[in-house]
């Protein structure tokens, strides 16, 4: 017999959905924090999350008057009707990460609005506010988010803990590449494991090869209708450290097609050498009009599809080779371990 669920189940399933883990919090609160015009963002990461979060930055705030919807689904500042879809300037506009988070966790707003006099803590659990008073603080937002999962034991306990720590560490070093103009900080029980510089620097850092090895690019396309922005460093002695980072339009994505083929470009440049026996780091910034992307991809999801991905992709791919070897004289760059 069919029957509809409760709807405290819809919610904990749909909550489950949007944050699978500390990393999708973590994306998404920085989201947050870059459409609050935030020029400073610092996270700090207890138990690789489990046990708490805090993402502190120096953006707008949140109005007082804000802190009863906060949690609510469905409830954003970001977009009004349904026309507003149509031209997003923000990350967020489905109002739909905090409330989700309020599910799977416990979670505390700190923020001050530059224009108010104090700022206000409130304290949230599934979409509800609890609590809510003034307290002294700088202008920003600090969310706390604890125990996170406490009531997904399975979740929790099937984390794969350093695994999630790498794959924060290197979302954040991609985010600052990208936002090359907002200071990223990294906290791992209250160490510092990253700390944004300029995107060569960052680059140099994660390869640990000399800033002379990076090169960066621009290739646009009049035919195909996008400006692309590229930073790749050379084939490095680092074995198996490949990284490819993509936004498109500002989104960070995943492209198949793209990543094949720029492994392909080191691949030819390399042909003396087993590609397994080096790495590299690519970061790629593409901005195509908005109506080449399909719109039907979810926002949640990382794939991306455009028009003309194949030709796109291959264009690039070529153009990267022959930045990578004009004279075809190619060899391994030692780093500095
Ligand atoms: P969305 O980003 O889709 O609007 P969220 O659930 O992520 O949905 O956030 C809900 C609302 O909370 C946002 O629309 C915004 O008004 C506010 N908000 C969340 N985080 C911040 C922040 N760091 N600074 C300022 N406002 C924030
Ligand atoms: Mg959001």
């Amino acid at each position: 017999m069919i029957k509809k669920l409760p709807q405290e189940v819809i919610n904990k399933i749909a909550a489950g959905e949007v944050v699978q883990r500390p990393f999708s919090v973590i994306k998404e609160m920085v989201e947050n924090s870059i459409d609050a015009h935030a020029q400073n963002i610092t996270i700090y990461l207890n138990n690789a999350g489990l046990d708490l979060i805090r993402i502190i930055d120096n953006g707008d705030g949140i109005m007082k008057e804000d802190y009863e919807l906060l949690c609510e689904r469905y409830a954003t500042s970001k977009i009004r009707v349904a026309e507003d879809l149509s031209q997003l300037f923000s990350f967020g506009f489905r109002g739909e990460a905090l409330a989700s988070i309020s599910f799977v966790s416990e979670m505390t707003v700190i923020s001050k609005r530059r224009d108010q006099q104090v700022g206000y803590k409130g304290t949230f659990n599934s979409q509800k506010l609890l609590s809510m008073c003034p307290i002294g603080c700088s202008d920003g937002t600090e969310i706390q988010i604890a125990s996170l999962f406490y009531n997904l034991e399975k979740r929790r306990e099937a984390l794969n803990k350093s695994e999630e720590k790498k794959s924060i560490l290197q979302l954040i070093q991609n985010l600052s590449l990208h936002h090359s103009q907002i200071q990223f900080k990294l906290f791992y029980e209250n160490k510092c494991e990253f700390s944004s510089f300029n995107r060569l620097e960052t680059i140099s850092t994660i390869m640990k090869i000399n800033q002379s090895c990076i090169q960066e690019k621009q290739f646009d396309s009049d035919v195909y209708k996008y400006e692309s922005h590229i930073i790749f460093t050379k084939l490095s002695s680092v074995k198996c450290k490949r990284e490819f980072c993509l936004f498109i339009n500002d989104r960070l994505v995943e492209c198949d097609t793209l990543k094949k083929k720029i492994t392909l470009a080191y691949q030819d440049c390399y042909l003396c050498l087993r590609v397994e026996d080096g790495g590299y780091y690519v970061y790629l910034s593409i901005k195509l009009q908005p109506k080449d992307i399909d719109p039907n991809v979810h926002p949640n999801k990382k794939i991306v599809r455009f028009l003309n991905e194949d030709e796109i992709s291959t264009e690039i791919s070529e153009k990267l080779k022959q930045e990578l070897s004009p004279q075809q004289t190619v060899k391994l760059v030692q780093t500095m371990l």
